[in-house]
């Protein structure tokens, strides 16, 4: 054997992340091993951990290493604003903005027939049954405005019943 197996491996492993095709993965897997190892060994580290104990929030579906998540524990924000996004990355970018004070709700990802999500896929139910305990004044809808993103909207709207004022916002970027 020429090559080193276990290089093999490193570099075929490193293609599970997004955007990294076979000679991505060798342009990181070789300086790692030459010179930084170090670094190597705190990048397995971090991405086990990591791995191991962010789970999703079970109020809001945020990540977290705590249940539940920060944001859900925190009784100063406004209790009866609920954001809902499409993804964590979603919470992230509107919580750096600092212009949102209430809380979030996540959901995994928006209906797309064709890739086989639903509403049981997405977890709209969870969604609509949180509204219908928790009766927040308002819901600020913050999903894409892409077909999926509108549809998903719509099934939101069409699902909630009683007093929850349902509102759009343009994604990420809270008035
Ligand atoms: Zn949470």
């Amino acid at each position: 054997m020429s090559v080193s197996p276990l290089l093999m491996s490193l570099e075929k492993a490193l293609r599970c992340l997004s955007g990294v095709g076979p000679r991505s993965a060798s342009r990181m897997a070789l300086p790692l091993l030459e010179r930084d190892r170090e670094g190597g060994l705190h990048l397995a580290e971090m991405l086990s951990q990591a791995l191991e104990r962010i789970e999703h929030c079970e109020i809001c579906s945020n990540l977290t290493e705590i249940q539940p998540c920060p944001i859900c524990q925190d009784i100063s924000r406004d209790q009866s604003l609920l954001c809902v996004v499409s993804s964590p990355g979603d919470i992230l970018t509107i919580e750096q903005s600092g212009l949102f004070k209430g809380r979030y709700h996540c959901l995994s990802g928006l209906l797309s027939p064709l890739e086989g999500l639903g509403p049981k896929e997405i977890g709209l139910s969870e969604l609509v049954q949180r509204i219908y305990d928790e009766k927040p004044a308002e819901c600020l809808v913050a999903l894409a405005s892409t077909v999926e993103g509108e549809a998903t909207t719509h099934q939101i709207v069409t699902g909630i019943s009683g007093p929850t004022r349902v509102t759009r916002l343009a994604q990420g970027v809270p008035v």
